[in-house]
């Protein structure tokens, strides 16, 4: 009979890694729906000046339990001695695994694909071609880090008798991970070469084939369905055991512009009469009650007319924060920028990624088919090489601070907190902070708050939507300042009506802190509860 393990997203948000294995003769398979970074796990012991060791490999991940000890699975070019798997083996949860045939990705958020990095280089990765390329533009774009090898990876080798690492940078070339494509028909040719291009010029790629819209995974079948949530690119998965179809929501909501594909999707999925149902559970809160705030789904088009009507009253600069993947916000931005006649300015990082998502999804706006797009020149040392071909093309896109200072009513910055150092050479006082960012956050974020608030004291500008006080939900902000974030997740009560909807089984709880919570508000339903905790496994037949 088929087996579910979930080594992430038990009982927390974020950290998917579900293990679905089928042993039957003819199905014979084992996959993981997603394969994320557990950041709840991570932040109990790490933090931005104590990170796990690229020269210790595997050994910091095992030993915190970032990773599941699942022997067999990962990089050997990660695993510096034997003593790494012998310190696991009494571990709860240590199994060895010989292989699996392959991780079905539901979007691009870190929490969903972060610790594919760790994986052994063959394993298969089904996902959409903009979350691919969503991941390998992040990737091009960041510091090299072990941790963030989603698209290729930097081998690594033993070091050297008396170097102070386990490991050390291999001189071999990068190598790609076999990714499928689920959602696109053909790869255009500049998308084809940019996906088998290497970050740097002085090291090769060894690129992996490339698969379009397979329809197995191992021996099982499987189906990939578009969904809306706040990264494009994002799905759900079927896939058919041999005790029925399982289905996997990822992450996702009905209220934004592809609200049409959840829509269907969730019909398909009830059309299967599913076996087992893995669903997200995000904005369902910790504690039992659930208010009034935080049921309301606002929508883009409310974050639209509420920050169109706050930056028309700003005659100053204006800074729009919220996640640069967020397409949806960028384009509620850009929109803003038209009416109010100003030029929207996004960072290079930003612009790059706009412009690799466009090779394969073609409405994606980026500064080479938007005139009302400009690219801001950060002071910087030194041009990553990502960078060079983005500013050669872009010459007079971009924006420099001094063009800022001369006349800052004619733009909207989208900068966070980590682009405040920005406001220094910018040096002018007043204008407007605009807070359009995710709902939950965590201590330390508070603390970023607290520090983005000085900076905003220092130079005068005024915020709306930023959380005030430590502790203070969004959704407990003056009504004036509610409504300038749209979620990314479905709130309780959709969610409950999306289980009933597609009446599976059982359904498994997952990326929430409050799983009873459906047991409490399914009773009245067919539907079983099953709530595992971390490493606990549910057999079905
Ligand atoms: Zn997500």
């Amino acid at each position: 009979m088929p087996t579910i393990t979930l080594y992430g997203g038990a009982g927390m948000i974020g950290g998917n890694k579900i293990l679905l294995e089928d042993p039957q003769a003819d199905r014979d398979s084992r996959l993981f729906f997603d394969f994320g970074t557990t950041f709840k796990t991570r932040d109990l012991y790490f933090e931005e000046y104590l990170n796990p060791r690229p020269g210790a490999g595997l050994l910091d991940m095992l030993e915190m339990d970032l990773l599941p000890p699942l022997e067999g699975l990962y990089r050997p070019d990660l695993v510096s001695s034997g003593e790494v798997w012998e310190r696991c083996r009494g571990r709860p949860g240590y199994r060895e695994i010989d292989s699996v045939d392959g991780v079905l990705v539901s979007h691009a958020h870190v929490d969903h694909t972060g610790y594919i990095s760790f994986l052994k280089e063959e394993t298969p990765i089904y996902a959409s071609a903009l979350t691919a390329f969503i991941a390998k533009a992040m990737q091009d774009s960041s510091m090299a880090d072990f941790e963030k090898e989603v698209c290729y990876l930097n081998p690594r080798a033993p070091a050297a008798e008396g170097e102070s690492a386990y490991l050390r940078t291999a001189r071999e070339s990068y190598r790609q991970r076999p990714f499928r494509f689920m959602d696109v028909p053909a790869l255009g040719t500049k998308a084809k070469e940019y996906w088998e291009s290497s970050p740097r010029k002085r090291k090769e790629i060894v690129t992996a084939p490339f698969e379009i819209a397979p329809d197995r995974v191992g021996r099982l079948p499987v189906r990939y369905f578009p969904v809306d949530h706040s990264v494009y690119g994002a799905g759900a998965w079927a896939v058919e055991t041999s005790a029925g179809w399982v289905v996997y929501s990822g992450d996702l909501r009905w209220h934004g512009s592809a609200a049409e594909d959840t829509k269907r999707f969730i019909h398909e999925a009830a059309l299967l009469k599913p076996r087992l149902l893995l669903c997200e559970g995000t904005r369902i809160p910790k504690d039992y009650e659930v208010s009034e705030a935080e049921l309301e789904n606002h929508t883009e088009r409310d974050v639209f007319d509420r920050a169109l009507r706050l930056v028309r009253a700003e005659r100053g600069l204006v800074i729009a924060d919220f996640g640069p993947r967020n397409i949806e916000r960028l384009e509620t931005f850009l929109g803003i920028a038209r009416e109010t006649r100003r030029k929207l300015v996004i960072l290079a990082k930003d612009a790059f990624l706009l412009e690799m998502m466009g090779l394969v999804s073609p409405s994606v706006p980026g500064p080479s088919n938007s005139d009302d797009m400009l690219i801001y020149k950060d002071l910087r040392y030194r041009v990553e090489p990502w960078e060079e071909g983005l500013r050669e093309q872009s010459g007079s896109r971009l924006l420099s601070a001094r063009q800022v200072r001369d006349s800052p009513g004619d733009y909207i910055l989208c900068f966070s907190f980590w682009d405040a150092k920005n406001l220094i050479d910018i040096n002018v006082q007043g204008g407007l902070y605009v807070y359009s960012s995710s709902e939950a956050y965590t201590e330390e974020q508070e603390m970023d708050f607290e520090r983005l608030r000085n900076w905003l004291g220092h130079f005068g500008m005024r915020s709306v939507g930023l959380p005030y006080a430590k502790r203070q939900s969004i959704s407990a902000l003056p009504e004036d300042e509610q409504g300038l974030h749209a979620s990314g997740h479905a709130n309780a009560n959709d969610i409950m009506d999306f289980v009933r909807e597609i009446n599976p089984r059982t359904v498994v709880p997952i990326h929430t802190e409050n799983p009873g919570y459906f047991l409490e508000h399914l009773k009245d339903t067919d539907v079983e509860v099953a709530i595992r905790d971390y490493g606990g496994s549910l057999t079905f037949g």
